[in-house]
């Protein structure tokens, strides 16, 4: 097979199998072909990963920061030589063409492991100063951090999580997505080749019930997920039983509003980015794009020319834009949701079709005339399915833009200045873009409001997230007894 890892798990600086946890096949998407095999976790491996980051995490704390960040980075420079491997990989996880992987996966892996190995050497606490007393904070390590990924970003989520939880003196077990279990073993290898102690980063393979396994074990201090909101919801809740700290980053149903006075190739090509990247499998596209009455027929026709003139194929070939979806179940849920605007009464502008063959293509998809109270514009598809509306006023449309119970992210296209930041303001969403959308560089916080999430990835703000601060009072003087 293809793309076979020497074990299903990585745990304490080595490939380990157990052929008793039942077999999860990893499929590629563009062909149906099964390019791996792993196995899922037994309890036995889940034991043995937990021990194995609880014996590393009190070594590594004992680091300095410097001499921890100097593994971080040194493994994000690997991770840049091997880009091209490591793209390839990616794209047989996940589908998304190597037009993409090339430039947005490892590559952005390796900034998170850069930026916060930069940081690593200094995490400081502070020193407060009392009269003649003193209080001095330190940042302190959470401990083992458990997490898990969603199958869109296999290698950058593997990272985003690890690197700040590394960074701060922590250890890590992630489980990656059933659906993508490959990726997130070559970032283990990476880090150990790069002098991580063993046992620092762990990868561990299952469905949901090992998540689960990770979450509620007491040894365990902290748990990040990416994954839905309703995993969101069922995770948040074992980890407060046992008063775990968590990030969130869960699903979006994110606005998008260009007014008329926008540059019009501008925010279409912000309309496109954020619906169609990645087979529109990212968690904060723009799946709502309202746009003004005056400009939303020119929108229209054009938006139809630049979708239909997208390139979808092998994704191996690096001219092709579009890969397939990331799995037939995947596919079919996407499907589901088309079938469900085209009943409910929404225009098909373009697409709209699933694509016979082994692979589980769709084509891109845009629907006008979507009305708020529609299926379309209330769920999370996770596929490429733009929803056009009509707005009018500013007014309405942030109105319109809130009425959701998610607050990933959202944007605005204008050349208005005032009005930009204006509607930004009023917008109840985490992550926001002003004419572009979809841009995620490590050195800004990444995260929404609402049930789209707690906590933030990336930035300085991240190691709020992995740390916590140890309070020390010191008294000088006596001590002031009334007995
Ligand atoms: P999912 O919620 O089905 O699964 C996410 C992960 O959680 C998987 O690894 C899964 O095995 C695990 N899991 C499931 N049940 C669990 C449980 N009870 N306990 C512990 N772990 C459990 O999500 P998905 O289908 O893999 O990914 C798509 C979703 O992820 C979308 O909603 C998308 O918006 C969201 N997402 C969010 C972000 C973000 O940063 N905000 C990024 C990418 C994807």
């Amino acid at each position: 097979m293809k793309c076979q890892p020497t074990a299903s798990h990585f745990i304490n600086g080595q490939y380990v199998e157990d052929t008793a946890g039942d077999v999860i096949e990893c499929v590629y998407p563009a062909t149906g072909e099964v390019v791996a095999k792993v196995h899922s976790a037994t309890p036995a491996i889940v034991d043995q990963a937990i021990s194995a980051a609880q014996s590393a995490q009190k070594e590594w704390a004992k680091l300095s920061g410097t001499e921890r960040g100097r593994v971080l980075k040194r493994a994000a420079e690997i991770m840049r030589e091997r880009n091209h491997a490591l793209s390839e990989l990616e794209t047989y996880d996940t589908g998304k063409p190597m037009q993409e992987t090339l430039y947005v996966d490892a590559t952005s892996g390796a900034d998170a492991l850069e930026y916060f190995g930069g940081l690593a050497g200094s995490l400081t606490g502070e020193h407060i100063p009392l009269g003649e007393d003193w209080v001095y904070t330190k940042r302190i390590p959470l401990g083992v951090c458990v997490g898990i990924g969603a199958w869109n970003y296999p290698t950058q989520i593997a990272c985003w999580k690890g690197a700040p939880a590394m960074a701060c003196g922590n250890s890590m077990i992630f489980k990656p997505s059933e659906t993508t279990p490959l990726c997130a073993l070559k970032v283990a290898e990476i880090l150990m080749e790069a002098g991580a102690p063993a046992g620092l980063y762990n990868v561990v393979q299952g469905y949901g019930d090992v998540g689960g396994a990770l979450v509620t074990d007491e040894r365990v201090d902290k748990v990040s997920l990416t994954g839905s909101a309703a995993t969101g919801k069922k995770v948040y809740a074992a980890a407060a039983a046992g008063m775990k700290h968590v990030t969130m980053e869960l699903g979006g149903k994110s606005p998008l509003i260009i007014f008329d006075d926008a540059s019009l190739e501008d925010a279409i090509g912000g309309a496109m980015l954020g619906n169609f990247y990645s087979t529109g499998q990212v968690c904060s596209n723009g799946t709502r794009v309202f746009v003004q009455k005056g400009i939303k027929d020119a929108f229209l026709k054009r938006l139809k020319e630049r979708t239909e003139a997208i390139k979808l194929g092998d994704p191996l070939d690096e001219d092709t834009q579009f890969g397939p979806m990331v799995s037939r179940n995947q596919r079919d849920i996407v499907m589901g949701f088309v079938e469900r605007g085209k009943a409910e009464g929404a225009t098909l502008v373009t697409g709209g079709n699933a694509i016979d063959g082994d692979g589980f293509y769709i084509e891109p998809t845009v629907f006008a005339d979507v009305t708020d109270d529609m299926t379309i514009a209330r769920e999370e598809i996770f596929g490429p399915v733009m929803s056009v509306f009509e707005f009018e006023t500013e007014e309405e449309v942030i109105a319109r833009a809130n009425d959701t119970d998610l607050g990933l992210a959202g944007g605005v296209f204008t050349n208005d200045i005032k009005r930009a930041h204006r509607v930004i303001d009023l917008m109840d969403a985490g992550t926001c873009f002003i004419n572009s959308y979809n841009d995620a560089p490590v050195e800004a916080p990444f995260g929404g409001v609402k049930g789209s999430g707690v906590g933030r990835e990336n930035s300085k703000a991240a190691i709020e997230h992995y740390s916590q601060l140890k309070t020390v009072y010191v008294r000088m003087g006596p001590v002031d007894s009334p007995y």
